[in-house]
Formats: structure tokens, sequence, C-alpha cells
């Protein structure tokens, strides 16, 4: 009877599995584990938000496993102990896995497969958590990409996407071996601060599918309202693809398979929406390749910027309360429910980089520790691009002016008065910038700035030439060259 073990990480489902596959072909016997190991994460081990939706993941695919008659097995790592005692314990031979690109763990898993290899154990890596290896996507040169466009390009007229993997109906029975309980990992915060996250979010690999079987509905108005904070237009699919509890190559051939004879509108949200998911290809593209990333800009003249180093300043931001109502709401929107929409991510982004000056390193550790999604390729590219400092990024005179993008986005204010309840009866002409407003309209709704909803925290006008100043001086050719 021969023995493998599948070796669960950021890959939290049965469908479209290689792995999972390729092992219940070779084996008779599978041992289904899943190693806790933040410290293999590097500097980047998961935050709050994330532990909560990977106890609740684990939880949902632990089920799943039960009811085709296995078991998961959860230990503590490091990985490489906790393999070889499996292996000590039931007689496996082989070791199955899917990939997570990120540098700690490619750094672990070539350790680990070494080490393995050495004891005789055979160990197989499969790809699945993205449309292409990002090493497989190279220019005419052979040089990897720094622009999304002709990145874009290349990786679409090569892309092949299998048929995704059906689900295994069964699984053969476990054989017996210890295992923790999950609250043993202790992912679960100890003050409960996240009836928000449990109100807004069902971690799981059936309501990733719940949310595929959707897209034909959600689509055709993805274009038109994507953008749009108060609508719930977009797909939510963060989290389920962060944890792999499905593969982007199934919502590619979804998009595929709906796009035959589809009316304009949904064809639009279709091509917009394969953009959006080029774009994490991207960032997992770049942080390939330029593994520094994380903690370091990829323009290097941004090393010697400068950022403000407030306190205060950062903490008004981190609790949304810099007086701007559309970051207030973005901050505290993610505070509640560890999710905050493109458009507002952008808003935010921009204004702690530019206006408050505050080093994007800092909102992206923020957005680490409170965001479900919270995605090191993601969250780092995303943050480089709003700073200025990275990938195709966005120059640094686009600085977004917080009340316009207000206006245009949320004309109505319907997401500022979902989040700012202190401001949620005064009228749309005023609810973007309060502190425009005529003392009677603000009295008239027992607004107090200052006391019921802070004054702006900075001039936005004033900060937005200081920090244009401060980033042309940068971006001034150097002397002498
Ligand atoms: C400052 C900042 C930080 C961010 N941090 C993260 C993060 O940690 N994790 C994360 O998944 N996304 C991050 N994003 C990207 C984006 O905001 C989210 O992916 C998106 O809001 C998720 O919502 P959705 O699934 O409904 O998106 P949809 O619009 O439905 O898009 C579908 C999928 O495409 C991908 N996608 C969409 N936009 C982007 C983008 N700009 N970059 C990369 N992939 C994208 C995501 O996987 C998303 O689930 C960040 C954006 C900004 C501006």
């Amino acid at each position: 009877m021969s023995t493998a073990i599948v070796w669960f990480r950021r890959d939290l489902r049965l469908a479209d599995n290689a792995a999972l596959a390729a092992a219940l072909e070779r084996a008779d016997r599978l041992v289904l584990v899943y190693v806790h190991a933040p410290d293999e994460d590097g500097d980047w081990p998961p935050g709050a938000a994330s532990r909560w939706w990977l106890h609740r993941s684990l939880a949902a695919l632990s089920a799943d496993i039960a009811r085709r008659g296995s078991r998961l097995a959860i230990r503590r790592g490091p990985s490489l102990d906790a393999l070889r005692a499996l292996v000590r314990e039931t007689g496996a031979r082989l070791v199955c896995y899917n990939r997570v690109y990120e540098p700690a763990r490619l750094a672990a898993d070539l350790a680990l497969g070494k080490a393995l290899a050495a004891d005789g154990i055979e160990v197989l890596a499969f790809a699945g958590h993205l449309l292409a290896e990002p090493w497989a996507v190279a220019n005419r040169a052979g040089a990897s990409y720094r622009v999304y466009t002709p990145f874009a390009q290349a990786l679409r007229a090569d892309l092949v996407a299998p048929e995704p993997l059906a689900a295994p109906r069964a699984l053969p029975p476990a054989p017996q071996v210890p295992s923790l309980a999950l609250d043993a990992l202790e992912l679960n915060p100890r003050i409960r601060w996240d009836e928000g996250l449990e109100a807004a979010w069902t971690p799981g690999e059936a309501a990733a599918e719940e949310k595929l079987a959707s897209l034909a509905l959600k689509l055709p108005a993805y274009a038109a309202a994507r953008d749009l904070p108060a609508e719930a237009a977009t797909t939510r699919l963060s989290p389920h693809l962060h944890f792999g509890e499905i593969t982007p190559g199934r919502i590619w051939l979804e998009l595929r398979r709906l796009r035959e004879g589809a009316a304009p509108a949904l064809r639009a949200g279709i091509e917009l929406l394969q953009r959006e998911l080029l774009w994490r290809e991207f960032a997992h593209h770049v942080l390939y390749h330029h593994p520094k990333t994380p903690d370091a800009p990829l323009d290097p003249r941004f090393a010697k910027f400068e950022w403000r180093a407030s306190e205060t300043l950062l903490s008004a931001w981190q609790r949304g309360r810099t007086g701007i109502p559309i970051v207030d709401a973005g901050m505290r929107e993610l505070w509640r429910t560890g999710f905050m929409h493109n458009r507002v991510r952008m808003i935010v982004g921009s204004f702690l980089t530019k206006h408050l000056r505050i080093d994007w390193r800092a909102g992206a550790r923020w957005f680490w520790d409170t965001l479900v999604d919270a995605d090191l390729a993601n969250n780092t590219l995303n943050w480089q691009w709003v700073a200025g400092c990275g990938a195709d990024a966005a120059p640094y005179f686009r600085i977004f002016n917080p009340v316009l993008q207000s206006r245009k986005f949320d004309p109505e204010g319907a997401y500022l008065r979902r989040w700012l309840p202190e401001l949620s009866r005064l009228e749309s002409r005023h609810i973007h910038a309060p502190w425009e407003a005529p003392q009677a309209a603000l009295a008239a709704v027992g607004v107090r700035l200052g006391e019921t909803y802070p004054l702006p925290i900075v001039e936005l006008a004033r900060a937005r030439a200081e920090a244009l100043a401060a980033f042309r001086a940068l971006r001034a050719p150097r002397r002498g060259r």
C-alpha cells in the first residue's frame, strides 16, 4: 500500500487542486495536512484579519474533507519537521503541494524539497495559484516586465487555461495520525473585534464557488459600477483567491464560457474582470522578480525620500479620523469589515503618501493587519503604485483630490453615510467637504466640526503643493549627469 502526503498551504480547496489530484492518482492512502508555520512567511506572517479568515477557511476545508470520508490533520511548523514526523508515522514516500510564490516561501520550499529528497522522499510541486508561472512570462530579450500592458498582452498570447480538475467525490480513509485542534492555533482574536467581519464574509471553498456561479448576474453591471464604492458591484473574490479557495484558472475559464454570445454589457464586464485578474498576475510577476519590493521601493530614487514620521497623523488615518470624509469612510469600512473598495484604497493610499507624506510602508503594514485579502504581491504592487515608486506606477504629480473623487464616485454620499453616521444627515452637496459647508447647514443636523466630527488634519491645497514640491525635487535630474 502506498501513502502520500498532501500538504495544504495557500490552496484551501478540493476542486482544481493539482497536488491533491496527483496524490490521489499515485497513492492508495492519503495524509492530508495543514502545517501552521507563520515564521516561514519571513517578515510577513498573516495579520489579524488574515488569521481570522484562515481559521474559518481551515474549518470549512476540514468539514469538506470529512464529508468525503477523510480527515485534515493540523500540525505546527517548522514544516520540514512536521512533514518528516508524518513520514515516520505513516511510511509515506511522496509529498505533494501547490506552489506559493512569495520570496520567503519559495526559499523555504526549496530547502525543504532538498532535505526531503535527501531522506529519499519524492516531492512534487504544482501550479494553480496563478494563470502563469511568474518566471514563464518574459519579453523578447528574455527579461521580466515592469509595465502592465505588455505583460498582460504577453500573458494573454500564451495563456493556456486547462480544464479545471473536479473535486474528488470521495477520499481514501486517512491513516490515524495525531492532530491539533484548530483552536490550538489561536487564530481567532482573543478580544472580539470581529463581528463586522462575521457579518460581511463566509470564508471557504463553497462560498467562493457561489461567487463564481453568480458572475453571470453580477458582471453586466461591473463595467459601469465597479468604481462606485456604495455599490456591491465587484466580485469580492480577493480573499478567496488569496487563500486558494478558488483558482484564477477556474475564473478565467468561466469568463471564457460566459463570453460566448454575451450581450455587450456582460462582455464589457468580462473584459474588465480579465484585466483585473491580469493585474493580480502582474503583481506576482513583479514580486517574484523583485523580491525586496515589500520593504524597498522598486524605483531607487525613492529610497532617499524623507517621509514624514508622525504617529499622530498616521493614527488619525488608521482610525478614520482625518476629517476628510471619503478617507475616513474607507478606513472605517476596512476596520469594520476587513475590506475596502478598490477606488477608496487608491484614495486613502494617495492621501497617506502624498497629502500626509507618510511612508507607503506604514500604509501597507496597516492594510496587512486589517485586510482579509491581505496579499503580499497585490498589496506591495498597489502601495508602490499609489506612492509612485513602483512598477508602472502613478506619476508623482497624480495626487488624487479626495473631495473631487468623493463627489465623482459617491455623488449622493451613500457610501459616506454608511460609514460616517455622524455626517449621515448632511445634505449631499455638503457631505464631501463639511468644512466648506455654511455653519447653519452643519448646525441644522447637529454636526460640530472638531467635536462630533474632526476638522481636516491637513489643509488639502497646501498639503498638495508641498507634496508636489517634495516629489518634484526627488525627480529632478541629478547634477553632473
Ligand atoms: C493600496 C492598495 C492596496 C491593495 N492591497 C491588496 C491586497 O492586499 N490584496 C488584494 O487582493 N488586493 C489588493 N488591492 C487591489 C484591489 O483593491 C483588490 O484586489 C480588490 O479591491 C478586491 O475586490 P474584488 O475581489 O471585489 O475585486 P474585483 O474588481 O472583483 O477584481 C477581481 C480580482 O482581480 C484582482 N484585482 C483587482 N484589482 C486588482 C489590483 N489593483 N491589483 C491586483 N489585483 C487586483 C483581485 O484578485 C480581485 O479579487 C489593493 C489596492 C490598493 C489600491
